[in-house]
């Protein structure tokens, strides 16, 4: 039940080793998801690619690409990507919502308004009609294995713009049926750091935000570079772990620093 209360972002690990998730999914591919530094125990194909760690969605693209290995490390359980970030900076990303209630909006609204107070060289502004960098729309999953996913996106181009899909759960179970925009707005401030080319602070063991036992995602520490000034050590409430706590999360100092850092 605990399980359930730690809402993720992302699918179960519980049942992560279901056989017939991966045998769908060629060792070739699986080869290229653990070459870019993601576990390959719980990987799905959907429609853009493959999801792994829950929320991200590798495209085929991505995973055909020959990205430099770099991560950049801002502690023991932040490591950011730093292949395909977004660039010709600075730059406005336009983000609209679509098909989405108000809680939606405001939602998206508020993330954006936090990031934008970073004064950083990305830009965010929301748009209602043209054609967006960013489409946030929904989808319907209910739980499955005592976790629910809460939202979905992806990392940048190779061309160096931002994924351009953000997928949100309108399950009832996954916001409720009144949705509180500081939450969905949360997730989506998440979801936009996949989408700029952050992975999950904790992906090397999700435990630390996901609860359940340690679960090494394989990747390795290759290339890690350390930002100083940011601590070793967990990082607690930083706003890209793998697993959500069901509230209002931002961004931490340390996010900030690696948030300034990129970009
Ligand atoms: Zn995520």
């Amino acid at each position: 039940m605990s399980c359930f209360t730690a809402l993720t972002f992302v699918a179960c690990k519980k049942d992560a080793k279901t056989p017939a998730q991966n045998e769908e999914i060629s060792q070739s591919t699986l080869d290229k998801i653990k070459d870019l530094g993601f576990g390959t125990s719980n990987v799905r194909k959907v429609d853009e690619g493959y999801l792994v760690e829950g929320d991200i969605v590798l495209t085929d693209e991505l995973l055909n690409s020959n990205p430099d290995q770099t991560l950049l490390r801002i502690a023991n359980n932040e490591q950011y990507r730093t292949t395909n970030l977004v660039t010709h900076l600075p730059r406005t990303i336009t983000v609209t919502v679509s098909g989405l209630g108000q809680a939606y909006m405001d939602g998206t609204d508020l993330a954006i308004s936090r990031y934008n107070n970073l004064n950083l060289q990305l830009h965010f502004q929301r748009i209602t009609s043209g054609k967006a960098d960013i489409t946030i729309q929904g989808f319907n999953q209910p739980p499955s294995g005592g976790y629910i996913t809460l939202g979905s996106s992806g990392f940048p181009t190779r061309q160096g713009n931002p994924y351009g899909t953000i997928k949100m759960n309108t399950n009832q179970y996954a916001y409720g049926t009144n949705p509180d925009p500081t939450y969905v707005g949360s997730v989506i401030q998440h979801e936009m750091g996949h989408c700029i080319g952050f992975r999950h602070t904790d992906y090397m063991d999700r435990s630390y935000s996901c609860g359940g036992s340690a679960v090494n995602e394989g990747a390795s520490n290759v290339g890690a570079v350390w930002i100083p000034g940011t601590p070793t050590g967990p990082d607690a409430n930083s706003w890209m772990l793998a697993c959500s706590d069901g509230k209002d999360r931002t961004f931490n100092n340390n996010d900030k620093t690696a948030l300034n850092y990129l970009y």
